[in-house]
């Protein structure tokens, strides 16, 4: 955008940086620099990959993270899913399009993977009136960031008896962290239809082990999760 576009917008519309709150900018080239430098393409470096237990199913998912969550990314990340700052899906998305498409090379022959988005709570799309993962795959499949072999697929949805639940306790967050939501996927249409789940944050993994149970239960061959960011847990222990 030119000077005086930027000015003209400024003043319809007047912006400050996601991050940092420096006026004239959505995203100051400072911060997006920090944010750069905190994200990663493949070959994501050593600390990036890590193991969800699927204890039921006696299995793990492994699970790729493009960045570790803290300081501009993690203003960045709260910024786009809290604060309408709709344009950071594409700051995020080409980061989880390099994951995905490093991780998943086609077969020739073989039955299309689907990219499925952890949904966010009913609860959290009300409040925001719209679905942070979703948006960046969106994003990153208007793009052509990813090839004709992976498919974006809303396959996976809350259970109403959780919606129901988790309304009653709105102010406790204890629903994400206690892995109380439930999930429930859409019946595969192909058996063993390979899965790659795709969520903003790592944190317990809970919420990715229910995702990966409810694509098991239906039907699907879940590969491979993949984050934008992973809470590392302050003593560094493997994911729980
Ligand atoms: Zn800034």
């Amino acid at each position: 955008m030119s000077f005086g576009l930027r000015e003209l917008a400024n003043f319809l519309v007047p912006t400050s940086c996601a991050v940092c709150s420096r006026a004239d900018f959505r995203l100051c080239p400072e911060c997006r620099t920090e944010i750069q430098h905190q994200l990663f393409l493949p070959p994501l470096p050593d600390g990036h990959h890590h193991y969800v237990e699927l204890p039921l199913i006696a299995q793990q998912l492994p699970v790729s993270s493009c960045g570790i969550y803290g300081r501009e990314l993690a203003r960045a990340m709260l910024a786009f899913k809290n604060k309408q700052r709709y344009f950071l899906a594409a700051v995020f998305a080409p980061y989880l399009a390099a994951a995905i498409n490093s991780s998943c090379i086609p077969q020739p022959g073989t039955v299309a993977t689907y990219i499925v988005a952890v949904p966010s709570s009913l609860k959290a799309v009300g409040k925001r009136g719209y679905s942070p993962v979703a948006s960046m795959l969106e994003h990153g499949m208007a793009r052509g960031l990813y090839p004709s072999e992976l498919v974006i697929r809303p396959l996976l949805h809350y259970r109403a008896r959780s919606v129901l639940a988790g309304a009653q306790k709105l102010k406790s967050g204890s629903a994400r962290r206690g892995g109380q939501e439930h999930f429930i996927a859409e019946r595969a249409d192909a058996p063993g239809r390979p899965v790659i789940l795709v969520d903003d944050v790592l944190t317990t993994g809970a919420t990715l082990r229910h995702a990966a149970m409810a694509c098991h239960k239906a039907g699907y061959s879940v590969t491979l999760g993949i984050v934008l960011a992973l809470t590392k847990p302050p003593n560094h222990e493997p994911e729980q």
